[in-house]
């Protein structure tokens, strides 16, 4: 039976130390400050939009929102953003994607500066992710990187496959594994023969947006399996990407949806927030 990969234990740990650490900036600098733009009214980004404020507040990071409207054009929003990166108060910028049709993603993702780009979603930070030199943490990926360091599952020399190659998980999931030395394979929906693949795992991440798609013959003996998909069902409840009934009895190790890489990618958030103002302390000494 697979050992269960706690991210909620897990993350609650990283955001006490984050909050130890944005205490200590409150009283040595100023009180570290993200803000998030939220466009539109879909329901599940305004879930994790005010999951992320309320993450903020508990850690003493101060959360700044603003909420327009479906129908707010490129213009407004970009000059929103512009006001933000011209805030020396605010230390990280997030626009919590999909946006309403007729937005462009990739201008707004362009328009954050840098320096607060704390998704790591701009192409300064995602080619810095692909140096190995790290700015910010791609929050999803890194979250996955922290629970397998606290999990004593070492990534050096292993087999990894990770499903999915998207921008914001796939892809910056196999760089960080690649750079942690892991033999890394990157299968998508064209890979021919997925299971041939996902056999020879020893850490497979599934990315996929398809429920209990990874079954258990898909999973090598004492794996390590990262659920990073999130389902809703017609149910109402949540499920992941692996049928975690079956794969928890071959697995060595195994995330649970919910409860497993959710709340790491909004503790790598708050992470970042406190680097992001760390940085500017240090530009302004
Ligand atoms: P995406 O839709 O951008 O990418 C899905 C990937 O799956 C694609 O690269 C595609 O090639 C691959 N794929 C589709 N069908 C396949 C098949 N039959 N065989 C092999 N590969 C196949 O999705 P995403 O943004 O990477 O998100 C993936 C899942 O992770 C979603 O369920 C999303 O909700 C979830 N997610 C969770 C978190 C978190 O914090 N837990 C964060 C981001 C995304």
């Amino acid at each position: 039976m697979a050992i269960l990969m706690d991210g909620k234990a897990v993350s609650a740990a990283v955001r006490e130390e984050v909050a130890r650490e944005a205490a200590a900036l409150t009283e040595q600098y100023r009180q570290p400050c993200l803000a998030v733009i939220l466009v539109g009214d879909d329901p599940a980004s305004e879930v994790y939009v005010r999951n992320k404020h309320k993450a903020c507040e508990a850690c003493g990071i101060r959360s700044l929102q603003y909420h327009l409207p479906a129908d707010t054009d490129m213009p407004t929003l970009l000059a929103l953003v512009q006001k933000l990166n011209n805030d020396p108060t605010v230390d990280g910028i997030l626009c919590q994607l999909p946006l309403p049709q007729g937005l462009s993603e990739k201008e707004v993702i362009l328009a954050i500066d840098p320096k607060k780009d704390v998704d790591a979603f701009h192409p300064v930070n995602t080619g810095r992710i692909m140096s190995g030199d790290y700015g910010f943490l791609p929050c999803t990926p890194a979250g996955i990187m922290e629970l397998l360091h606290r999990y004593g599952v070492t990534v050096k020399g292993k087999n990894c496959v990770v499903i999915g190659r998207s921008n914001i998980v796939g892809k910056p999931m196999a760089m960080l594994l690649l750079n942690e030395s892991g033999t890394v394979s990157i299968c998508h929906s064209k890979t021919e023969d997925l299971a041939f693949h996902t056999r020879n795992a020893d850490i497979l991440v599934a990315a996929v947006g398809k429920p209990r798609f990874v079954t258990a013959d898909m999973v090598k003996d004492g794996a390590a399996v990262i659920d990073v998909g999130i389902n809703r069902m017609p149910n109402g409840k949540l499920c992941g990407d692996v049928d975690f009934e079956a794969v928890q009895q071959k697995a060595a190790y195994i995330t649970p949806v919910p409860g497993g890489v959710g709340p790491m990618t909004i503790a790598m958030l708050l992470k970042n927030t406190i680097t992001a103002t760390r940085n500017h302390w240090e530009e302004e000494k």
